[in-house]
C-alpha cells in the first residue's frame, strides 16, 4: 500500500469532532477518506455507521472500492454512496413519516418529461416561449425546476405556478423527483428531532467528499445532522490561484455550473426547509455561502465552528499540458481524433484516453464524427448519448415511420441503412415520387414498385422493406410496447448487422440496443394501458429532446476512447485527456487535470458567433505554464490519411461487403456473383493496405503500390481484377499525398451511383441556386443534399406554416386597392390575419395560442409603422432569375420600397428572431438581392433591410463595397461544391439541434 503524505495521514488519524479536508485535485483526499473509514473500523467502529457520500458516481464507485479492498470483509453493509441513492434511501425508510406512499417512485427527467408531455393542457405554458418544441421547452423548464428544488437557483415568481402543476402530476402519480428527496428529508429532520436524532446517532461519522458539489438543499441535510453530531468531515476540492480559494495546493477539475450557483438565504424557518417549488434556504444560523470555494469553506465553518482544517499541498498527478488553439470545432475534433489514433497506434489502451466536452448531446455528435472518420471506437456518454447510437437511431426511425408513413426523415433512414439499403440515387427517385404524387415514402415505396425508373435491383430492396413494414405495423397495435420493440429489433436484424465488426463496437451495438428495450419495458410498467403508439410519442420527444431516461446510461464497452461530459469526468482518471471548448463563456470556470500522462487544452478561434477569445481559466494556465499554442487547421476533406486509418476505414467496409455478398449467397439472384467478387477485390484492397502499410524502408508509394498490384493479379480471377481496376484505392492513395483529394468521395465513388441526375437543374441544364439554398450548403452541405438533392419530402412546422400565413397577409394587404386599405386600415389587416390564420387550419394549442397573440399585436405595432413609413411599396413578392457564372440564381424579394429621395430599399419579411446590425455585418441574402435586383431589373437599391414582424423592427443590413464580388464568389464555390457532390457534413451543436434531417445523418450519431 502506497505510504500517504503527513497530511493525509493526520486525516486518518483524526479522532472524534469535525473536520474539513481541502485539497486541489489530484491531492488524495478521496484515498485519504478511504482509509480512515478503515481506521475507524480497525479501532472499533463497525463500518455501516460511518456514512459516506459522493456527488458523483465515479467518487462515490472509488471510495467504495478502495473500501471494500482495504475493510476485506469486516462489515456487514457499506452506507456508501451517491447523494441521490443513500438520500433516497434514507427517505425511503421514513416513508410513512414523511406522508409518502412506502412504494412511491423518483423520477428523473425523461419520466417526468413524458408525463408532462401527456398532460401538456394542465400546464400553464402560456407565457413561455413554446417557438414550435414543446418537449424542447418543457425539457429546459425542467431543468429550472430541478436547480430551483436544489436551491441553486433564486425562487421565480414566473415559475411557481407551473412548479405547483408539475408537483401534482408527480403527486398523482405516487412521484417525486430528485429536487423532492432531498426537500422532504429536509423538513422532516426539522419536523420531527426523533428522527433527526436517530439518523445522527445511527451514524456515528460522516464524511461527505466533494463538498464543493453540493447543492443548497443537501448541505441545510448536514447542517440539521450536524446539531446531534459533529463528527463530520468534509473534503473540499480547491484551486490553488482561485481568489477566494484556500491555499491548498493543485488544480481543480471542472466544476458543474450548479454548484457555482448557490443562494442560500437565511430563513426565518428554523429548519431552512421548504416545500417543493419554494427555494430551499438555510437553517437558522446557517451563513449565506459565496459561491466558490470560500463560501464552501466559509460555510463548512459556520456549521462547524472548531472544526480543524487540514490542507494538501502536495501534487501527486501533473501530467505535463499542451495547448491547442483550433481553427474550429471540426478543426478541434478532428486534431483530438488524429492525436487519438497516434496514441492508440503506440500501443495506449483507448479506454484510457478522455476527450472532455462541455454538453456531450450538444458537443459530441462533432468529436464523433471526426473518430469514426478514422475509424477509432469510442464511446459517447452523458446524457441521450443513447439516442446518439446508430443502431438505436435505426430502431427509433423504425418505430418512427411505422408510427407515422408520413415521417419522411425516418423513413429515408430505415430505407437506407441496413438491412435494406437502399442507394441514395434510389432514394432521390423515391422522393420524387412522393413529391410528385403527394404521397407519403411509404406509399412512395408501393408506387415505386410500378414504376419502371426504379431498377430491379433497387425494387427487390423496396420489396424488402415494405415486406418488413407490413408485418411489423400489423403487429403494432397488438402488442405490448416492450414486447413489439424486441420484435422489432430481431425481425429487422438490428442485432445482427456487423457482428464481426471491431469488438468494442460491437459490445456497445448491443448494449444500445438492449437498453432501448428496457427503455420499452420501463415505461410499459409504468403505462400498463399505454399503446405502442404512445411510446413512440413518448421516445421522439424524449430523443428530441435530449434526455435520457433515468437508470438507461449505457456504460461503456471495453476497448473504446471515453467521450464524457465535464460534470461526468469528475472523480474518473485516464492516461491521456483532452479537454475540448475552452474559449470564454464555456461553462468551465476551473480547469480539470483528470490525467496521468498527458493534458491537452483546447479551445476554438471561431464559432458560430464569430470570433472566440479564450477562456480566463483556459488564459491563465497558458500563462501559467509559460507554453506556446499549438495552431489546428480544419481538413476539409476529412483526415489526410495514413494507410493505418486507411486500413482500418476498409477493413469495415470489407465486413459490410462480405456480409451483404453472404445474405446474397444464401438467396441467389442473377447479380450474385458480381457482389461476391466484389466483396473478394475489397478483401484483397484490404491485403494491400496491410502490405503497404508494413512494407520496410522507403521505397516510393507508387513503387510499393505497383508491386502489390503485381502480387495480386497472380491470385486474382478476371472478374475480381476488373472490380480491382474499377476501385479509385490507388488513386486515393496516390493523391493524399497531394492536397485538395476528397477521400471520402474517392472511395464511396466506388460504391455509390453519381447522384448527377437529381442535382437541381434548369431546363437550359444549369444548376439552379437560391438564397436559402446558398445558406443551406454553406451551413451544412449534406443537409442541403437531404433537402435540395433527395428532397427528402417534410411537413412543415408550425414557425415556417406561421412564416407563411404572416408572408401572405401582409402581400395581401398591399396589393389590396391603397385608398381602401388606408380606410379600413388596422381592421382590414387584422381581418386578413383572422382569415389566414383559420385557413392555414392553426388549432388552439398553447404554442399556437401564443404565436396567435403575438402575430396580433405585431399586425398592430406593422400597421402603426406603415402609416408612418417613408417609403411606398411598388412591387411585392418580386421575381428575379440571374446568371452567375453558369448557374442560374433564382428568388423573391418580399417587397421593394420607393424611398422618398428616389432610391430604392429591398425588404424581407422575417418571423424568427431579431438580429442586430453587427449580427448582419458579413450577411449573404440581401446582398445578393442587391445584386439581382441591378442585373435583373436594372434597379440600383440602396438599401436592403430585414422586416422583423414579431418585433415590428427594421434592420437595415450593412452596406459594402465587395458585395457583389462577395455573393459572386459564394455562388461560384457552392455551385462547385454540389456539382462536384461534395455533400460532407459540417456538424455543429446549433445547427444539428434544429435539423429536420438528424435521425438520417449519419454526423448526428455517436
Ligand atoms: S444533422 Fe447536422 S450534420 Fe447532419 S445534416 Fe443536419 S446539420 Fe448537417
Amino acid at each position: 500500500m502506497l505510504a500517504l503524505a503527513e497530511p493525509q495521514e493526520r486525516v486518518v488519524r483524526h479522532g472524534d469532532g469535525p473536520l474539513l479536508l481541502v485539497g486541489g485535485a489530484g491531492t488524495g483526499k478521496t484515498e485519504a477518506l478511504a482509509r480512515r473509514l478503515a481506521r475507524l473500523s480497525a479501532s472499533g467502529v463497525e463500518p455501516e455507521r460511518v456514512l459516506v457520500l459522493a456527488s458523483t458516481p465515479a467518487t462515490a464507485r472509488r471510495l467504495r472500492e478502495r473500501a471494500e479492498a482495504l475493510l476485506g470483509d469486516a462489515y456487514a453493509e457499506l452506507w456508501i454512496g451517491t447523494w441521490e441513492t443513500l438520500g433516497e434511501r434514507l427517505l425511503r425508510e421514513q416513508a410513512t413519516a414523511a406522508g409518502l406512499d412506502p412504494f412511491f417512485d423518483v423520477l428523473g427527467p425523461a419520466e417526468r418529461l413524458a408525463m408532462l408531455l401527456d398532460r401538456l393542457d394542465d400546464l400553464p405554458l402560456r407565457h413561455h416561449d413554446i417557438r414550435g418544441n414543446p418537449a424542447g421547452l418543457l425539457a429546459s423548464l425542467l431543468e429550472r425546476i430541478d436547480e430551483l428544488k436544489a436551491g441553486s437557483e433564486p425562487a421565480d415568481p414566473d415559475l411557481a405556478e407551473l412548479v405547483a402543476a408539475h408537483d401534482k402530476i408527480l403527486a398523482s402519480a405516487c412521484s417525486l423527483d430528485r429536487g423532492d428527496v432531498f426537500l422532504t428529508l429536509n423538513r422532516l429532520l426539522d419536523d420531527r428531532p426523533d428522527i433527526r436524532a436517530g439518523i445522527a446517532s445511527r451514524f456515528a461519522h460522516i464524511m461527505v467528499d466533494e463538498l464543493e458539489e453540493l447543492t443548497p438543499a443537501q448541505r441545510a441535510i448536514l447542517a440539521a445532522l450536524a446539531q446531534e453530531n459533529t463528527n463530520q468531515l468534509f473534503a473540499l476540492e480547491a484551486t490553488l490561484g482561485e481568489p477566494d480559494a484556500s491555499p491548498a495546493g493543485g488544480v481543480g477539475v471542472g466544476v458543474p455550473s450548479r454548484a457555482r450557483r448557490p443562494v442560500l438565504r437565511p430563513t426565518n424557518s428554523a429548519s431552512g426547509a421548504t416545500s417543493p417549488g419554494e427555494e430551499p434556504s438555510a437553517r437558522e444560523g446557517t451563513p449565506t455561502p459565496a459561491t466558490g470555494p470560500a463560501g464552501h469553506r466559509a460555510w463548512s465553518l459556520t456549521v462547524h465552528p472548531n472544526t480543524e482544517v487540514i490542507e494538501l499541498t502536495s501534487q501527486f498527478r501533473d501530467p505535463p499540458v499542451r495547448f491547442w488553439r483550433c481553427a474550429n470545432e471540426r478543426a478541434q475534433a478532428q486534431a483530438v481524433a488524429r492525436e487519438a489514433e497516434h496514441l492508440i497506434a503506440q500501443g495506449i489502451d483507448p479506454e484510457q484516453i478522455c476527450v472532455v466536452v462541455d454538453d456531450p448531446a450538444a458537443q459530441g455528435g462533432t468529436v464523433a464524427a471526426a473518430m469514426e472518420e478514422r475509424g477509432i471506437p469510442f464511446h459517447l456518454c452523458g446524457p441521450a448519448a443513447l439516442f446518439q447510437r446508430p443502431e438505436v437511431r435505426d430502431a427509433i426511425a423504425w418505430l418512427r415511420v411505422l408510427a407515422d408513413p408520413a415521417d419522411s426523415a425516418a423513413a429515408a433512414r430505415a430505407l437506407t441503412r441496413p438491412p435494406i439499403e437502399l442507394r441514395s440515387a434510389d432514394l432521390a427517385r423515391l422522393a420524387t415520387i412522393s413529391r410528385r404524387r403527394k404521397l407519403d415514402m411509404v406509399s412512395a415505396c408501393e408506387a415505386a414498385m410500378e414504376s419502371p425508373q426504379i431498377p430491379p435491383e433497387a425494387r427487390e430492396r423496396i420489396q424488402a422493406f415494405l415486406k418488413l413494414y407490413g408485418a411489423a405495423s400489423a403487429a403494432l397495435e397488438e402488442r405490448r410496447a416492450d414486447v413489439f420493440v424486441r420484435r422489432l429489433i430481431e425481425a429487422v436484424g438490428l442485432r445482427r448487422q456487423r457482428l464481426f465488426a471491431a469488438q468494442p463496437e460491437v459490445a456497445e451495438r448491443l448494449l444500445g440496443l438492449a437498453r432501448l428495450a428496457e427503455l420499452a419495458a420501463a415505461w410499459a410498467r409504468r403505462e400498463p394501458h399505454g399503446s405502442t403508439r404512445d411510446f413512440i410519442r413518448h421516445l421522439s420527444a424524449v430523443a428530441d429532446a435530449g434526455v435520457e431516461p433515468a437508470g438507461i446510461a449505457t456504460p461503456p464497452a471495453p476497448g473504446a476512447v471515453r467521450v464524457l461530459g465535464r460534470e461526468a469526468v469528475k472523480g474518473m482518471e485516464f492516461d491521456h485527456v483532452f479537454v475540448l471548448g475552452l474559449e470564454r463563456g464555456a461553462a468551465a470556470e476551473r480547469i480539470g487535470r483528470p490525467a496521468r500522462s498527458g493534458l491537452v487544452l483546447a479551445r476554438v478561434e471561431r464559432d458560430e458567433a464569430g470570433d472566440a477569445r479564450p477562456s480566463e481559466a483556459y488564459a491563465e494556465a497558458l500563462a501559467a505554464a509559460g507554453g506556446e499554442e499549438e495552431a489546428h487547421q480544419e481538413e476539409l476533406f476529412g483526415p489526410a490519411e495514413g494507410l493505418h486509418a486507411t486500413y482500418r476505414m476498409l477493413r469495415e467496409e470489407v465486413l459490410e461487403a462480405s456480409w451483404k455478398a453472404g445474405r446474397e449467397l444464401s438467396e441467389p439472384r442473377l447479380d450474385t456473383a458480381v457482389d461476391v467478387n466484389r466483396a473478394i477485390a475489397r478483401y484483397l484492397e484490404l491485403l494491400k493496405l496491410a502490405a503497404l502499410a508494413q512494407r520496410p524502408g522507403d521505397e516510393a508509394t507508387v513503387e510499393a503500390i505497383e508491386a502489390v498490384n503485381g502480387l495480386l493479379r497472380q491470385v486474382a480471377t478476371p472478374e475480381q481484377q476488373a472490380e480491382l481496376d474499377a476501385s479509385s484505392l490507388d488513386a486515393y492513395l496516390l493523391d493524399s499525398e497531394r492536397e485538395g483529394e476528397a477521400r471520402r468521395g474517392l472511395i464511396a465513388a466506388r460504391r455509390e451511383p453519381s447522384l448527377e441526375g437529381f442535382l437541381p437543374r434548369r431546363g437550359d441544364g444549369a444548376l439552379s441556386l437560391s438564397a436559402s439554398d446558398l445558406d443551406l450548403y454553406l451551413t451544412c452541405p449534406l443537409k442541403y443534399k437531404f433537402a435540395r438533392v433527395f428532397g427528402i419530402p417534410q411537413q412543415p412546422t408550425i414557425n415556417q406554416r406561421f412564416g407563411i400565413l404572416i408572408h401572405n397577409v401582409l402581400e395581401r394587404f398591399h396589393k389590396e386597392d391603397a385608398s381602401a386599405a388606408a380606410e379600413e386600415g388596422l381592421q382590414r389587416l387584422m381581418d386578413l390575419f383572422e382569415a389566414g390564420w383559420r385557413r392555414t387550419g392553426f388549432g388552439s394549442s398553447d404554442d399556437e395560442l401564443q404565436f396567435r397573440d403575438r402575430a396580433r399585436e405585431a399586425m398592430r405595432l406593422y400597421w402603426e409603422r406603415e402609416r408612418e413609413a417613408d417609403g411606398e411599396p411598388v412591387w411585392l413578392e418580386r421575381k428575379f432569375d440571374v446568371r452567375i457564372g453558369e448557374h442560374h440564381v433564382r428568388g423573391r424579394v418580399d417587397r421593394v420600397d420607393r424611398l422618398p429621395g428616389g432610391g430604392y430599399e429591398l425588404i424581407d419579411y422575417k418571423t424568427g428572431e431579431r438580429k442586430s446590425e453587427a449580427d448582419l455585418e458579413s450577411d449573404l441574402q440581401l446582398a445578393l438581392y442587391r445584386l439581382a435586383a441591378r442585373q435583373a431589373w436594372d434597379l440600383e437599391a440602396g438599401t436592403g433591410s430585414y422586416y422583423y414582424v414579431l418585433d415590428a423592427e427594421k434592420v437595415a443590413a450593412p452596406v459594402r463595397p465587395d458585395d457583389a464580388e462577395r455573393v459572386e464568389r459564394t455562388v461560384l464555390g457552392v455551385g462547385e461544391g454540389v456539382l462536384g457532390q461534395d455533400f460532407e457534413p459540417r456538424p455543429s451543436p446549433t445547427v444539428c439541434g434544429w435539423c429536420d434531417y438528424r435521425l438520417v445523418c449519419p454526423a448526428a450519431e455517436g
